[in-house]
């Protein structure tokens, strides 16, 4: 099962893709957190990565589907995968499609986590990243059991630095530009399922579940 998350930067992609990762048993695959990791490890990667992330721009084409169809080369992704973050441009979802064909596989489920600009600023100031496991927590909606302590690994969370109002506000105009696109591109090739990403966490992955049966 190959489902790929789409939805403004925010919207909850992260969240959802680690419940169906962990549900269906397959890899929850993050460009952002790729990234992120070679940026802490300091490598030429992540250095590339990073100038365009702090600005609130895309990483190149070239360089996010070099590392992306590495990724899904991986065994781990012979039963499928969850994308968060991937595609995010045409471009991008062409050459998934394009890789996919020549395996004879397909996009299974495109699902777009609905949530309006006015919501976003807000959910991004609260937003509590860990860069070791990549789960995020909020300070109001999705609370550590110990503030500041990530549940999962025990590693520190962070407010991550394109999370700042700035740079939120250029990344959601990024999104309308580059990203929204797909929703119509996902429409035509009939995978494209919408949820109401403003309800409680536990009623948005209810709803992916459905999609899903
Ligand atoms: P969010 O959780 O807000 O959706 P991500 O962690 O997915 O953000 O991505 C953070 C940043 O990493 C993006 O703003 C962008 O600069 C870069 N990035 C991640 N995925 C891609 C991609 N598929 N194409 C280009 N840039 C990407
Ligand atoms: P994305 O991956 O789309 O950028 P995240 O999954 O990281 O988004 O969620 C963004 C922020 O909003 C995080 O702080 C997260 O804990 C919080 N969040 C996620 N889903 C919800 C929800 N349904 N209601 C309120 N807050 C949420
Ligand atoms: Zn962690």
């Amino acid at each position: 099962m190959k489902i790929i998350m789409l939805g403004a930067p925010g919207a909850g992609k992260g969240t959802q893709a680690k419940r169906i990762a962990e549900k269906f048993n397959i890899p929850h695959i993050s460009t952002g957190d790729i990234f992120r990791a070679n940026i802490k490890n300091g490598t030429e990667l992540g250095k590339e990565a990073k100038k365009y992330m702090d600005e609130g721009q895309l990483v190149p084409d070239e360089l996010t589907v070099r590392l992306l169809l590495d990724r899904v080369k991986n065994d781990d992704c012979k039963n499928g995968y969850v994308l968060d973050g991937f595609p995010r441009t045409i471009p991008q979802a062409e050459v998934l499609d394009r890789e996919l064909e020549k395996l004879g596989e397909k996009v299974d489920y495109a699902v777009d986590v609905d949530v309006p600009d006015e919501n976003i600023i807000n959910r991004m100031s609260g937003r509590r990243a860990c860069l070791k496991c990549g789960a995020t927590y909020h300070l109001q909606y999705l609370k550590p059991k110990k503030d500041g302590i990530c549940d999962s690994c025990g590693s520190e969370l962070v407010l991550r630095d394109d999370d700042k109002p700035e740079t939120v506000k250029k990344r959601l105009t990024v999104y309308h530009e580059q990203t929204q696109p797909l929703i119509d591109y996902y429409t035509k090739s009939r995978v494209l399922h919408t949820v109401d990403g403003t309800v409680d966490p536990d009623d948005v992955f209810k709803a992916i579940e459905e999609i899903l049966r």
